[in-house]
């Protein structure tokens, strides 16, 4: 098994070369792919740096070019790359995955290539924006975050790390300057993703796309990290903006100006924000309280605890003591 995934970690080094190769020196790669990514504002250097290709509008141009080259289906089709279909048939036939794509490679915090993302280039709505990797022996979704490989030792150095959602945050951001910068890509977040952030700092600041529904969404995830005892603190983009079209069009002081003027505590975001929507109905308030105290029961920090329910008693107009005793409640319900 060990030399299977070694098998499949050199196939994905050599489509990721292949895939660069192809944005770089093909006709098409040049003038759809390469387009693509100017257009995005992407620099020469950090489509290299980031190892950013394209696979052609081909039905199997990728697979041929790495059967050739002695590379095995068995592991073309381990790693997700081909698709195989009526195997062993007279009739089977390969399929690139990620045709007509441009691609992502997903690095290990070693900067090996374990999987990729690829984005559509039409505004195909029946097709799917973005093409992931399937899970494998080398690509576990849930252990892996976009962009660490780069972010590592920024992270550790700024003593925060910076959670965005897509490939395009991470790159934008870097481009600007700010190195500190992961992704999740799409998944929600789990706890192996948090833990790998938490070896090197014991600060997240959650960027959120503007985008309500995308927000709600996250902000479940994000009692995950309080669980862990990392410090959460979240930021809002403009309606319509997300991380990669704020970097695109603000200097760097601009963005770190914007991050340090609009990054929030977390537990008092929520609190605020879900104060605001019902504050008017009693009923809804209740709730409120109830997932606020929820959130805060998370942190494994008596103290850090104490401080919060103080903090949201006066932000929701409602007795210490209640919050305290409804956190008691929590805290025989988990034993
Ligand atoms: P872009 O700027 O390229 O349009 P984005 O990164 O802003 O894309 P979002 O729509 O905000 O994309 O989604 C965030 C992330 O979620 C993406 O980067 C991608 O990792 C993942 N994602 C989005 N759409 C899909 C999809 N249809 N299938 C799988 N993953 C997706
Ligand atoms: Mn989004
Ligand atoms: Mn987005
Ligand atoms: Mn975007």
């Amino acid at each position: 098994a060990a030399s299977e995934k070694e098998s499949m970690y050199l196939v994905s080094e050599f489509a990721q070369k292949h895939f660069s190769e192809t944005l770089w020196r093909s006709e098409p790669g040049k003038a759809i792919g390469l387009t693509y990514f100017k257009e995005r504002g992407f620099t020469t250097e950090t489509i290299e740096k980031f190892g950013l290709g394209y696979c052609l509008d081909e039905w199997d141009g990728f697979t041929n070019a790495a059967l050739k080259k002695g590379y095995k289906l068995e592991f073309l089709e381990k790693t997700g790359l081909t698709i195989v279909k009526e195997a062993g048939t007279d009739r089977q036939r390969t399929f690139d995955r990620f045709k007509a794509r441009v691609m992502f490679p997903i690095h290990s915090m070693s900067g090996r290539v374990l999987g990729f993302g690829g984005r559509i280039l039409t505004n195909d709505k029946k097709a799917a924006k973005y093409l992931n990797s399937p899970e494998s022996e080398i690509y576990h979704k849930s252990k892996v975050l976009y962009g660490i490989y780069y972010a590592k030792q920024a992270i550790a150095k700024e003593d925060v790390c910076y959670l965005v959602e897509g490939y395009t945050d991470v790159i934008q951001l870097y481009q600007r300057g700010i190195h500190n910068v992961v992704a999740s890509s799409g998944t929600a977040l789990t706890p192996e993703q948090i833990r790998l952030i938490g070896r090197l700092t014991n600060n997240i600041t959650v960027l959120f796309d503007g985008d309500a529904a995308g927000m709600r969404a996250s902000l479940r995830g994000v009692d995950l990290i309080l669980e862990q005892g990392l410090n959460v603190r979240v930021c809002t983009f403009p309606e319509g903006e997300d991380p990669d079209s704020y970097a695109k069009n603000h200097s760097y002081e601009e963005v770190k100006d914007f991050l340090e003027n609009n990054a929030k505590d977390f537990i008092q975001f929520k609190t605020s924000l879900l104060f605001a929507e019902t504050a008017h109905d009693p009923i809804k308030k209740a709730e409120t309280v109830r997932d606020i105290v929820s959130s805060i029961s998370k942190i494994p920090d008596r103290i850090k605890q104490e401080i919060y329910i103080q903090e949201c008693a006066r932000m929701l107009d409602v007795s210490e003591e209640v919050l305290f005793n409804t956190l008691a409640q929590n805290r025989k319900k988990e034993i």
